[in-house]
């Protein structure tokens, strides 16, 4: 029967051909994702994308503790799938800090550092934020967190692929992955837990004990497979001039906009960000209208993941505490195939509909 897809099998039934074929395709995807991160490969949760493994380790870590709750620190720049599974805990006994967020949009060491608390058991901050691009300093923050005796998990789901992340040289415990966000199929993704940890996190789904009794359920084998290749083409991606080039298109998009429209501002660092994130302030130009008017150039205003909701972005309005500055930005993604004349046709058609809609509503002024 080898002459069938040799992924047909079940990678559970190491006792026939095909299932054996199925599981070397699994342990494949899993040593090229570990050597993407530097981790063990064992060290990896295979999961339906970064929502559930935020929700694995959030809620895992906090069901394994439900007799005895603690304190949960956090931001407000988090993705929805990292604030939600703190706030469930919150109405389940856990005390929790939402860290504020000032004007660049990075959370500091100093501030978790003052946020720690004698019965702190978990600190989840993100490594890149999904609207603004801006990278937090997973560095310092992991240090800490080792010093103190506190769990650190990091979503990086808009880091892995995009940055060098090593938790052979940043000690974080559990970091977050997903596919989609590097060129991967969308529905998969990964929990890295470090070994010390395995055994303090409860499962969310309870089956068959698969990848390592935390996460039961058949192994999705093509979309590891999948994400497996996204690793290893996003660690050629980072070892050459991608990036550099990425975000020289960035910059070039950011300086074609100024020349065009004048008033136009980025949000957050502007040095610690993604390369391929541009997230800027149009001021008086309703960027919700824009993105509608504009049918030539795919961007968004808030954040994909939030799309159910039309409100302006709450990590903008976190920042800077305006609601107008939020609902009038507008984030734009330049990524590995993105060319310069793509940068110059979409900053042409962006410019000539922000300046009828800066014109319009100057007349109802
Ligand atoms: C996209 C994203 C998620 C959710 O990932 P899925 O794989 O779509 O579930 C979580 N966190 C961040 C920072 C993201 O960018």
């Amino acid at each position: 029967m080898r002459h069938l897809d040799a992924e047909f099998g079940n990678p559970g039934s190491r006792t026939h051909s095909l299932g054996r074929a199925a599981a070397e395709a699994v342990d494949k995807a899993r040593e090229q994702l570990s050597g993407l991160i530097q981790c063990a490969p064992e060290e990896l949760i295979f999961t339906s994308g970064a929502t559930e493994s935020n929700n694995l380790a959030i809620r895992g870590l906090g069901e394994a503790n439900s007799c005895s709750q603690g304190h949960i620190i956090t931001s407000v720049t988090e993705h929805k799938s990292v604030l939600d599974p703190v706030h469930d805990l919150f109405r389940h006994g856990w005390s929790a800090t939402v860290l504020p967020s000032s004007h660049s949009g990075r959370i500091t060491s100093a501030q978790v550092e003052h946020a720690i608390q004698r019965d702190t058991r978990l600190v989840s901050i993100m490594w890149a934020n999904n609207e603004t691009g801006v990278i937090n300093d997973i560095e310092s923050i992991s240090s800490l967190c080792q010093e103190r005796g506190v769990i650190l998990h990091v979503d990086a789901a808009q880091a892995v692929g995009k940055l060098p992340v090593s938790v052979a040289q940043i000690p974080v415990d559990m970091l977050s992955i997903s596919a989609h966000k590097m060129y991967g199929p969308k529905g998969v993704g990964a929990l890295f837990v470090r070994k010390s940890v395995q055994r303090q996190l409860r499962p969310l789904l309870h089956g068959g004990g698969q990848e390592r009794g935390l996460r039961s359920g058949t192994v999705p084998v093509h979309q590891v497979v999948g994400l497996g290749t996204a690793a290893d083409l996003a660690r050629t991606y980072l070892k050459g001039d991608g990036p550099d080039r990425v975000r020289a298109l960035r910059d070039l998009m950011l300086q074609l906009l100024v020349e065009e429209l004048g008033d136009v501002q980025l949000n957050g660092d502007a040095e610690h960000r993604l390369p391929g994130n541009l997230n800027v302030w149009l001021p008086n130009c309703d960027t919700e209208a824009l993105a509608m008017r504009c049918e030539e150039v795919a961007f968004s205003t808030g954040s994909a993941c939030n799309s159910a909701s039309l409100e302006p972005s709450y990590v903008i309005r976190a920042m800077t505490g305006s609601e107008k500055r939020a609902s009038e930005s507008a984030r734009f993604g330049i990524g590995r195939d993105t060319s310069e004349a793509d940068i110059r046709f979409a900053v042409e058609h962006i410019s000539r509909h922000a300046r009828d809609l800066r014109g319009l509503a100057s007349l109802f002024e």
